[in-house]
Parts: C-alpha cells; structure tokens; sequence
C-alpha cells in the first residue's frame, strides 16, 4: 500500500519469475498467463498459516503487532460467503521477505522506500497458480500505531494490514476511491474498496472495514458452495469511435443494496466481466484509470486508455441470479 504515489505488491520469484502486474482473469484477482492460460492465484490449502515477526517499531510492540494483525485477519475470515481461513502460528525470528516457505508478517526498516507503507510478496507454484509463501512487510520507516481510536500523524497497522492481506490473499487492486491533487501529491478522499491502492493518511481507522468490493473479490476466489447461484455477472464491451478500450474501469452500482462493485475491460475488444454481484437492477458506469497511477493496476507496456470522458449506460441493467447479463455495449467519446 503506497503513501502517495507509486506501486505496491511486488512478487519475489524463487518459484517463478512471472509478470504479475496484468489483472489476466478478472477485476479484483491476480492472474498469472502460464503456457498463455489464464491461471488465477489462490491458497489451495486453508487454513493459512501465518507467522509473525518477533521484533515491533517504535510506538508499537510485538504484542500490539501481532492483534492488529489478527484482527485484521478475522474481518476477511468473517465474510460470510467466502471460505477463507487463517491460523496464527506464533512468532518468528524469521522476516518477511525471505523464501524460507513460511508466511510471515513482520516491520523492515526501509527509508529508501518513501512511499511504502507497506507491501505483499509471493511464492507460486508455476505450474497451478497455488500460493505457497505470502510475506507482508510494513515499512518502519514511517510510524506507526494501534491504537483503538488510531493516533494523529500515524498510520493504523490494523487498516494497512487489512489491504495488504487482501493481497495475500490473491486479490489485486480496486480502482473503487477519489482523489484529489494537492500540492504535496495525491490525497484520499473517499474509497469504495479496502483495495484502492492509496492509504488514507496517517491517524485514519476508515479502512479497518471491508466494502461490498472487496468482498465481492474474496468470495469470487474462495467460492462457498452455492455461489455462482446465488450471485450473477454484469458482461460488455466499451468502445471509443467503434474500437475497443483497454483498461477502461467499469462500476455496477447495485440499486437495492447500494454495493459499488468494479471490474476492468480486459481485451483489445475492450471486454469486461463483473462476477459476484447480488442480482437486480444495476446502473454501470465507465471511467478512465485517472485516480491512481497506472502501474499500480497494469503492466508498463499495457496499452490502457484513459483518453475518454466517463459515461453511464443509458439503461438499468438487470443481472440475473446464477446467469450473466448479456453483452452490455457501452460507446464512450474521446476527451
Ligand atoms: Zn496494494
């Protein structure tokens, strides 16, 4: 999770060494292209255990670390349509960064660093896209704190741990929040997803709460029984003077229930497929990749348009339980 400005999962590749950067199957998912298949990235074994460094940071002891953290577990293994699960497995001498097969979460001093906060690396197998090893470093460089209430001028462990373990648990970015630019860099102003790649600033608790997004995500990986029944998709394709748009953020916002949930179009055809939505009547926007930086979201080389004004569908769109909506066409103008 970035401070203001730049990039945030790197993947540390004793396993593979595979571009991480492109979103290949979905939204909110990682994918890796294996052999030019789509391969989600996801824990097979659950629960996943986890470690945690044995050393704090100033303000903050192992102790205090180790709750912070564990509450932040519990809100994603609380969703109650996702099977997700962790198991603590105690302290470690051990930190993160290290592919030593445990997944640890651990304070690394990391000045160079100056605008991450924090950061999730993996280990995958190649071959299925199964995640053996997650680390999560949270830079000591800035300070820090757990307190209930969160204390002004530091960042809250239990908010910044609740976004990087969304990646932890395979999930990528959500383009779901507004900023505004100030003349000290980008600020938030609002989010719709604990995954917004930007934290709030330092002394804010907002995000120590999942949003309809990110659980939409969670649930998509790790599916209980009667998912695909219960939830439907939201399908189309956006255009610009009759060709397709690349990287093009698509919103379902949920009339009934008010979920905001978000999806990318994916192809040079300019394709899009939202999964997980309740069913009912939707309204779908379109919007350029314009409040986070690019690369936070897709490769440099990926030819993402942000050149068009956002546009909402002239229609409700209806999506169906267990079924998709139909090919939604969505033609946006150049700005
Ligand atoms: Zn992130």
């Amino acid at each position: 999770l970035i401070h203001a400005g730049r990039r945030v999962a790197r993947i540390v590749g004793a396993v593979i060494v595979l571009s991480m950067g492109r979103p290949a199957i979905a939204y909110l998912k990682y994918g890796v292209e294996i052999d030019g298949r789509a391969v989600t990235v996801r824990w097979s074994g659950l629960p996943v255990r986890y470690h945690v460094t044995d050393r704090g940071a100033a303000n903050v002891t192992a102790d205090q670390f180790a709750s912070a953290l564990a509450r932040a577990f519990s809100s994603w293994a609380n969703v109650a349509t996702a099977s997700i699960e962790y198991q603590a497995a105690g302290f470690t001498g051990a930190l993160p960064g290290q592919d030593d097969g445990l997944s640890t979460l651990g304070f690394l001093t990391e000045p160079d660093m100056d605008n991450v906060l924090a950061s999730t690396s993996y280990l995958i197998d190649a071959s299925t896209g199964e995640l053996l090893e997650a680390d999560i470093f949270f830079n000591s460089a800035f300070d820090w704190s757990t307190a209930a209430a969160g204390e002004p001028g530091r960042f809250d462990v239990e908010a910044i741990a609740l976004h990087e373990i969304g990646h932890l648990n395979g999930l990528g970015h959500s383009l779901l929040g507004e900023t505004e630019v100030t003349s000290t860099g980008r600020r938030v102003t609002a989010n719709a997803a604990v995954m917004f790649p930007i934290a709030f600033a330092a002394g804010d608790i907002q995000n120590r709460a999942l949003h309809a997004d990110d659980v939409a995500g969670v649930s998509d990986l790790y599916r209980m029984g009667d998912f695909d029944e219960r939830t439907g998709s939201l399908s189309g394709r956006v255009t610009k003077n009759g060709r397709g748009v690349f990287g093009a953020h698509v919103v379902a916002f949920n009339l009934a229930t008010g979920a905001l949930i978000a999806g990318f179009t994916l192809t040079p055809e300019g394709r899009f497929t939202i999964g997980g939505l309740t069913p009912g009547p939707h309204v779908v926007r379109v919007e350029p990749l314009d409040d986070a930086e690019i690369e936070s979201f897709f490769d440099v080389d990926d030819d993402v348009d942000i050149e068009f004004r956002p546009a909402f569908h002239p229609r409700l769109i209806v999506v169906p339980d267990g079924g998709d909506s139909g090919s939604v066409p969505i033609a946006v103008v150049p700005r």
